[in-house]
């Protein structure tokens, strides 16, 4: 095969794995990137030594060709998993979400209307095949299911904050297949589990905040000793981490002046 000397524009996911195939292949190759950092809109930003992604981005437990990649770059160990919470906004609350608890006692639907949406969802989990769904608009498909009111309440408006005029133009595979890839990553039917690439993990990023989470519950569940433990531990993996500091601190003062039993988490200042 004749070697090629080739030029890649833009270092978003694309044009770099554009670059690694065109290597495997033996080729030459110069990647061209207009801005600072490569990974394009998946790039991360130096938020005081925290590395954030620009966009949300998470990884779903049937990632695999995503797996593959990683286990190829030899980066397989910077990929962690954690538990998420998700909350739905309507009518000015914020509702658990996520699982079939939080669906029950979701005020905004009929009880035939949550059968009609856990259907849907259950439904789509077991499609294999999207071409049929392909024809169809994503609109009409998720109308079909929920009926008019319901999808309302749960989708109208996220339709139309994410793509405004070209809401009608989406297929309900593509909506099918993310549906799909987010009820598939689970720990279990009541925990979702996402993943996500520590990039730090050489500095203990990724263990800080397994620790960090682990504090934060216990300390959601006003478990003062076990808290303050995890956040001690949070710190050791990240010297100098200023919230887990600040939650050691804490721990400590409600150990010896518990909040009353109404307590809703938040840290009240009673002096500067
Ligand atoms: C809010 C949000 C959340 C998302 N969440 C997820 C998720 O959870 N999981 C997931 O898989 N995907 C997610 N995505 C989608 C994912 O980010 C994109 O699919 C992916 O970044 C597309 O990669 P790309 O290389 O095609 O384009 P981009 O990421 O846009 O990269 C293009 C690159 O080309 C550069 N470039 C453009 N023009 C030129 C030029 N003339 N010269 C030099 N450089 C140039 C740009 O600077 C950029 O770096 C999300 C996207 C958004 C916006």
């Amino acid at each position: 095969m004749r070697k090629v000397k080739t030029a890649v524009v833009g270092a978003g996911p694309m044009g770099l794995i554009c670059a690694l195939d065109l290597l495997k292949a033996g080729h030459e190759v110069d990647v061209y990137e207009r801005d600072d950092r490569i990974g394009g809109m998946s790039a991360h930003f130096d938020f005081d030594g925290l590395a954030i992604e620009r966009y949300y981005h998470f990884i779903c437990k049937t990632d695999y060709p995503l797996f593959d990649l990683l286990a190829e770059l030899n980066l397989s160990d910077r990929l962690h998993w954690t538990d998420t919470k998700m909350g739905f906004y309507w009518n000015g609350r914020l509702y658990k979400w996520g699982t079939p608890q939080a669906l029950l006692r979701f005020d905004g639907l009929s009880l035939i209307e949550k059968i009609r949406y856990a259907l849907q969802v259950m439904k789509t989990k077991s499609v294999k095949d999207w071409s049929a769904l392909d024809k169809i608009g994503a609109l009409p498909w998720l109308k079909s299911w929920l009926g008019e009111r319901a999808y309302k309440v749960l989708w109208e408006r996220l339709f139309h904050l994410k793509f405004y005029e070209l809401s009608d133009q989406l297929s309900a595979a593509w909506l099918g297949t993310r549906i799909k890839r987010v009820a598939l990553s689970r720990r279990n039917l009541l925990h979702e589990s996402l993943g996500y690439r520590a990039a730090e993990i050489d500095r203990g990023l990724g263990a800080m905040l397994e620790h960090y989470a682990t504090g934060f519950t216990a300390y959601r569940a006003m478990q003062w000793g076990d808290a303050e433990q995890a956040f001690l531990k949070a710190l050791q993996a990240m010297p100098g981490d200023g919230p887990s500091a600040m939650y050691v601190e804490r721990c400590r003062a409600f150990g010896q002046t518990p909040p009353g039993a109404d307590w809703d988490g938040v840290w009240t200042l009673t002096s500067k």
